[in-house]
């Protein structure tokens, strides 16, 4: 049987942002319903560099956009392009990055906002533009909004994978500096839109994965090599074993390990291992966590 994942995107939340501003997730993780993982993002710690990486498990120097302005169509195998493979469901809410990418044609803001085309990459879709955004206007949609989006996507469609990617730190970031009250507020209301979906989509029998592209300077950029912008969260809500928490995982897994959850064949392309395998009761991932003293872990599903 395939297994079903959502992917959500916090775009520019570093990973210090992440564990001091999301409770939600961090109360997760205190209770034992989730684990967090610190991930190292791949280089140039730039958007659409990542965004392929996260799903083709490649380098932004190998898959070739290594940058927003040498955004174009994939060309590598990636996870909506085998999901479609093999006759599985994709469904993405997203900036429209992301149909650029992933799609068979341009972007056109002005037909491409919904799409529901079985025959594309991404068969169902909704997609923002963030036209003109700046200093005065962070044309960003609500969190909760992109939440209702992905949620009645979800009832609609039942896709094996489904994508939620928010770029509404990313932009304060960039505006106010990464440590400013608007940025660590603005990962704060993500944490508290997806508090109201994620316990459902778990019970719905999904992996539910929250990670960022990448992290924010404190003087607002990214797409360098420092920890504050390369340093991100990875959340896993699965019963799946995976490795010790105080392990550093690799950015370019993320994509071979979604495949692996669902069920899917891992192209050649992808050359790191899944991090996440199997599926075991009780959620104890280490005999060497166990031996340390903390409690064994409560299942995962609520
Ligand atoms: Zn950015």
């Amino acid at each position: 049987m395939n297994g079903k994942v959502i992917l959500v995107i916090m775009d520019g939340v570093g990973h210090d942002a992440a564990v001091t501003q999301c409770g939600f997730l961090e109360g997760c993780v205190e209770l034992g319903r989730a684990r967090r993982w610190k991930m190292r993002a791949a280089l140039p710690t730039v958007s659409a560099a990542i965004y392929e990486t996260l799903h083709t498990g490649l380098s932004p120097i190998d898959h070739g956009v290594t940058g927003n302005e040498a955004l174009r169509r994939s060309t590598r195998p990636n996870t909506f392009s085998t999901c479609r493979q093999h006759g599985l469901r994709t469904a993405a809410v997203a900036q429209s990055f992301f149909f650029t990418l992933y799609q068979s044609r341009p972007y056109d803001p002005l037909l491409d906002v919904e799409c529901d085309e079985p025959g594309e990459a991404i068969q169902y879709g909704r997609f923002y533009s963030m036209e003109g955004y700046g200093a005065a206007n962070a044309a960003a949609p609500a969190e909760i909004d992109l939440c209702a989006q992905a949620n009645l996507l979800i009832r609609r469609t039942d896709p094996s994978y489904l994508l939620l990617h928010t770029c509404s730190a990313d932009t304060l970031g960039h505006t106010f500096g990464g440590d400013s009250a608007e940025y660590l507020k603005q990962a704060w209301r993500i944490d508290n839109a997806l508090a109201r979906v994620i316990p459902s989509w778990v019970e719905a029998g999904y992996d539910v994965f929250v990670t960022a592209d990448h992290g924010m300077s404190s003087k607002g950029s990214h797409g360098g090599a420092e920890a504050g912008m390369r340093d991100v969260a990875f959340y896993a809500f699965s019963d799946a074993a995976g490795p010790r928490e105080d392990q550093v995982l690799e950015q370019l897994a993320v994509a071979p390990t979604i495949l692996s959850r669902i069920g899917a064949p891992i192209p050649g392309t992808m050359h790191e291992p899944p991090f996440l395998t199997g599926r075991v009761a009780g959620f104890i991932e280490s005999p060497a966590v166990v031996s340390a003293g903390r409690a064994p872990r409560k299942p995962a599903r609520w």
